[in-house]
């Protein structure tokens, strides 16, 4: 295991708290591996159970470290330089908190409507909690944002956003995203690569079922 202790820069860390591995995180883990990687912060995917085969795109990922042990173990003596990013939390994230904190803490679990807070896994611990605004956003979603926010100091309310954008996902079809992302330079919604695909394979599958 590589060594995650930060020697510059910041820590982005997002501890794994499904006891699988699904197709859409891993797409997403790879993104935020990829952006990490090209923007010189340091990815550290945590908790993520010895048993686990990892998926093949993240065997190989640059930019990517894995850890067994938690959060809690890993980082024992820097509490205090941690923020869990955190939908409930009653302060927004802000450039200045880039000089308070080194580790952005991101809960690995996939968006759900209506928002189970599973993050309050990760809240009970006792990390200092920022918001990132009142959408949820997909975790590769809140960790760019972050970077937004910490790195490019852009205030939370001015990064350019997408609300729930509607995706075609056949001819006749579409399919509403309840989650919140960044706009890209194109126009569109910041997604990870492959995502829309598997969306669409997804919703073919769920219509198969119902056939
Ligand atoms: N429904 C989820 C829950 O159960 O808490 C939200 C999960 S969200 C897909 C994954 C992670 O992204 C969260 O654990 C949190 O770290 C981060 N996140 C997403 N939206 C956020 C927001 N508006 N403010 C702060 N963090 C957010």
């Amino acid at each position: 295991m590589a060594n995650p202790n930060p020697t510059s820069g910041k820590t982005f860390v997002v501890e794994h708290l499904d006891p699988e591995l699904e197709a859409w995180s891993s797409l997403e883990y790879y993104t935020i591996a990829s952006e990490c990687h090209a923007t010189g912060a340091k990815f550290l995917l945590s908790s993520v159970p010895a048993s686990l085969k990892l998926p093949a795109n993240l065997q190989h990922a640059a930019g990517l470290m894995v850890e067994t042990r938690g959060m809690e173990e890993i980082y024992a003596d820097q509490k205090d330089k941690v923020c869990l990013l955190d939908p409930a939390a009653s302060e927004d994230l802000c450039p200045d908190d880039g000089g308070l904190f080194d580790i952005f803490l991101f809960g690995g679990i996939l968006g759900d409507d209506p928002p189970r807070d599973r993050t309050s896994e990760l809240r009970k611990k006792g990390y200092q909690g920022r918001r990132l605004g009142p959408l949820q956003m997909t975790t590769d979603t809140a960790v760019r944002v972050t970077r937004m926010v910490v790195q490019d100091k852009i205030a939370v309310d001015k990064v350019p956003y997408i609300d729930h954008p509607e995706l075609k996902i056949s001819k006749n079809e579409s399919t509403q995203m309840p989650f919140r992302y960044v706009q890209g330079k194109d126009g569109q919604p910041i997604m990870p690569e492959g995502m829309v695909d598997l969306i669409k394979k997804d919703s073919e599958k769920g219509l198969g079922d119902l056939l």
